[in-house]
């Protein structure tokens, strides 16, 4: 196999979980959130890098320090928005084969979702953690008022890790930059991939374990997945 590394992005500020620190550091099952993403790749990739607020950085060696990751963890500063983060990763990446860029907030991903990711990539050139959408999903205009109802059969969910093969989603990124069109839609990599690599993107088996974790209540989600998966380990044993 190839070389294949692992840019965990952990630079939000995290408004909408309503806490002083922001989301990645807070507890969950004894650790910091970013942690448990960390571990996770640490099984299948050879290198990681951790991107994380300029003012976080020595706060994150220091967590990594502590815990025997295994493999090379490489922390840098990441940016404003989410695509400066990726990119600022991507500049340390350069000699993967493979890149796989996962949100740190989704602290329950598995190593199943992980590997589903990277044989997509290593067959197709990309592949995308998604699932089926379970609701129904209606487009609206500014007044709330629904425009249209969009075909669920068509539709996924769109979770993180994204793998890529390296070189593509390096000059998708430069061809981004180059363009300077207004950014603000640019949620995520596979987007970048789509829109200026124009590459495929081909999807993986995401899992509904697999939450972001964004609001109060997702923390006590994500907290009832890992107990119940420590509890089918222990089980197992
Ligand atoms: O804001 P959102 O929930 O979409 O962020 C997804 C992930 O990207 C989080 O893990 C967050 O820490 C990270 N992020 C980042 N740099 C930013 C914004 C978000 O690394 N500027």
């Amino acid at each position: 196999m190839k070389k294949c590394g692992a840019i965990i992005l952990a630079a939000g500020s995290g408004k909408r979980m309503k806490t002083e620190i922001p989301k990645q550091f807070l507890e969950l099952a004894g650790v910091p959130l970013f942690l448990h993403s960390v571990r996770a790749f640490s099984g299948v990739v050879d290198e990681i890098v951790l991107v994380t607020g300029e003012e976080s950085v020595s706060y994150c060696r220091s967590i990594l320090e502590k815990e025997m990751v295994g493999i090379p963890v490489t922390v840098t500063a990441g940016g404003k928005e989410r695509y400066h983060s990726s990119m600022n990763g991507l500049k340390l990446a350069k000699d993967w084969e493979y890149v796989m860029i996962h949100d740190a907030a989704r602290a329950c991903i598995s190593e199943a979702v992980i590997r589903s990711s990277l044989e997509s990539a290593v067959r197709h050139g990309s592949g995308v953690a998604a699932v089926l959408a379970k609701d129904t999903i209606k487009a609206a205009d500014e007044n709330g008022c629904v425009t249209e109802t969009l075909d669920r059969g068509r539709l996924r969910i769109i979770q993180t890790p994204q793998c890529f093969y390296t070189d593509w989603i390096v000059q998708a990124y430069a061809a981004m930059e180059a363009e300077g069109d207004d950014l603000s839609k640019v949620t995520d990599d596979a987007m970048v991939l789509e829109t200026y690599g124009k590459k495929p993107v081909y999807l993986s088996e995401g899992s509904y374990e697999n939450i972001k974790v964004t609001t109060p209540e997702d923390l006590l989600f994500a907290g009832a997945i890992l107990q119940k998966r420590g509890a089918q380990q222990r089980m197992s044993l």
